[in-house]
This record gives C-alpha cells, sequence and structure tokens, in this order.
C-alpha cells in the first residue's frame, strides 16, 4: 500500500506541476481539474493533452497524454474497454444516454464505477 501512496504522491506532483504550467499562460479561465463523466468533455480533448486515469480500486493514478482525436473518442466509446495497468484488467466503458450530450463510466465486472477520468484541459 505504501508503495502505492507514494506513487499516487508523485503523480500529484506532476499533475500540479502541469497546472502552474499552464496557469504561467494567458489569465483568466480557472484550471479547475475534476474528474469528468461527461462524453463531450473528454471526447473533445486534444492530441497532446494530459488526462489522469483514476483506478478506484488500487487508488493509483496514472498521468496519459492523447496521441490524436481518436484516443480520446476511445476513452468515453460504448462498449470500448479500458486496460488497467495496477489491476491488468479490462474494464468496460458504459454510455448512456446513448449519442451526443451523453455521461460515460468505466466499469468493472460487477457493474460498478472503478475508473475515472480528469481531464487536463489548457
Ligand atoms: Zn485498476
Amino acid at each position: 500500500m505504501k508503495t502505492n501512496i507514494i506513487k499516487i504522491l508523485t503523480i500529484v506532483a506532476v499533475a500540479f506541476g502541469t497546472t502552474t504550467l499552464l496557469q504561467a499562460g494567458p489569465p483568466g479561465k480557472g484550471n479547475r481539474f475534476k474528474a469528468s463523466n461527461s462524453v463531450e468533455d473528454v471526447s473533445s480533448m486534444k492530441k497532446g493533452d494530459k488526462y489522469v486515469l483514476v483506478c478506484k480500486a488500487t487508488n493509483t493514478a496514472t498521468v496519459c497524454e492523447v496521441e490524436d482525436e481518436n484516443d480520446a473518442s476511445q476513452l468515453c466509446h460504448d462498449g470500448g474497454t479500458i486496460h488497467c495497468e495496477s489491476c491488468d484488467k479490462e474494464y468496460v466503458i458504459t454510455r448512456s444516454p446513448k449519442g451526443k450530450g451523453g455521461q460515460f463510466k468505466i466499469v468493472n465486472e460487477d457493474g460498478k464505477e472503478c475508473m475515472v477520468v480528469i481531464p487536463l484541459k489548457k
């Protein structure tokens, strides 16, 4: 468990480093990062945007980078899967309602939400 906590702290430090960099940019918009279940939010991330994948089962957070726009929409693709490296399991993305403006969840085999996405958008 201790290793996990250290890991999270390191990742949070990295995430905050990014925040500081972003805040050095044009003022005005607040930079608040929180988990998002909004399909629109997540799928609108662009290449180079960073996001954090948090696994609730193992309390780990992984900072990832969007490699292309398809990558972002894959994160909230209904019926798609996300591989959790800490659990070494595939989790299923479910979406409701279908279509635009929907919400998505990443659930485990029991249908419980087990991973969340925190977009670190500029
Ligand atoms: Zn996991």
